[in-house]
């Protein structure tokens, strides 16, 4: 089940989304932190870590969360945020060179609800999973420090996720139909 906020613009973004399936039993703390950092993406992951450090120095174990792009294409969620299985999904719309500003920003709203969830698993506090999981006074408090914010929902209010989501359309039904063969010249 995923959790989505409608905001001004009318768009659910950055939904935090919960998973439903039973808990299964957890390999070694190392381990796990291992297979989880395997399934990162390697830029994301980097700056994932730059921001941790920056704006939430306390929380160092929030560096523990794998953060990827999605494997299915997106058209309402720019990013996601599993609290109990500590991954965080960008939309694969967002992956091209130009659209790389705003992974700061995005990245940054998924962190605070990490944030604001930590303290131990949420499925054991549902205190914290209640104020992590909404966009209310305290996140809203945590957000607005980071400067990217206000520019990333100008960006989204004026068309510009739509705008990359037809242009990954249509880059990737290029992609599909093959590189241009000329045709042969006609023979006499
Ligand atoms: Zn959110």
């Amino acid at each position: 089940m995923k959790y989505s906020f409608l905001r001004p613009f009318q768009l659910s973004l950055w939904g935090v989304r919960r998973t439903t399936k039973p808990e299964v039993s957890q390999p070694a703390c190392r381990k796990r932190k291992r297979v989880r950092h395997a399934q990162s993406d390697g830029e994301l992951h980097k700056t994932w870590r730059a921001l941790r450090a920056e704006w939430f120095p306390e929380a160092p174990e929030l560096d523990d969360y794998a953060i990827c792009w999605s494997s299915r294409r997106q058209k309402r969620t720019l990013a996601s945020c599993s609290l109990e299985t500590r991954r965080i999904r960008v939309a694969r719309e967002l992956s091209y060179a130009e659209h790389r500003v705003w992974l700061g920003p995005l990245l940054y709203h998924e962190m605070c609800h990490a944030y604001l969830a930590r303290g131990g698993p949420v499925r054991d506090n549902p205190a914290a999973k209640r104020r992590a999981c909404g966009h209310g006074a305290e996140f809203k408090a945590i957000e607005r420090r980071f400067p990217g914010i206000a520019a990333l929902d100008a960006w989204i209010k004026g068309g510009g996720w739509m705008r990359a989501v037809r242009s990954d359309r249509a880059k990737r039904a290029s992609a599909r139909k093959g590189p241009r063969i000329p045709a042969p010249a006609a023979a006499l």
